[in-house]
């Protein structure tokens, strides 16, 4: 199946529906513009469903991990700002209002991994690092509760 990606929303939360082969190429650069666009636009909850996707490779398995990256990374939970980290991997202060705390951006979840998604996830490790759900409904239910 060719690779499509299609977006709806529920409630406050922005579902993209994944379908066919997520590998190198075009694939890829869509599902990431995506990401972008709607980390730009401010939507903080997303979920990727994974229901009709056939086959991920490692360079789809990476995309996933940068989306995740985009998603949640860490801001100042006073001000919003992006804050970094020093050479020795501690957080900085942030830079515009000198805060200590920190949140990230954003929850991005899955939903619905084929047989070969979660394999994939399992022999990677990587289930762990991602909040996957066997259902849409559950996953939506997990945004609603925080
Ligand atoms: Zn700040």
């Amino acid at each position: 199946m060719e690779f499509k990606l299609s977006t709806r929303r529920s409630d406050s939360v922005f579902i993209v529906d994944l379908a066919g082969k997520i590998t190198a190429g075009d694939a890829l650069s869509a599902l990431r513009q995506t990401i972008r666009d709607e980390v730009a636009k401010g939507h903080t909850k997303i979920l990727l469903n994974l229901k009709d996707v056939s086959y991920i490779d490692s360079s789809g398995l990476g995309e996933l991990i940068m989306a995740l990256g985009t998603v949640t990374q860490t801001i100042c939970a006073k001000c919003g700002a992006t804050v970094f980290k020093d050479d020795e991997g501690n957080w900085d202060p942030c830079p515009q209002c000198e805060s200590r705390d920190r949140k990230p951006w954003g929850e991005l979840k899955l939903s619905n991994p084929g047989r070969q998604v979660m394999d994939l996830l399992q022999f990677t490790k990587l289930y762990t690092v991602f909040d996957v759900h066997q259902s849409e409904e559950e996953a939506l239910t997990s945004f609603r509760s925080r």
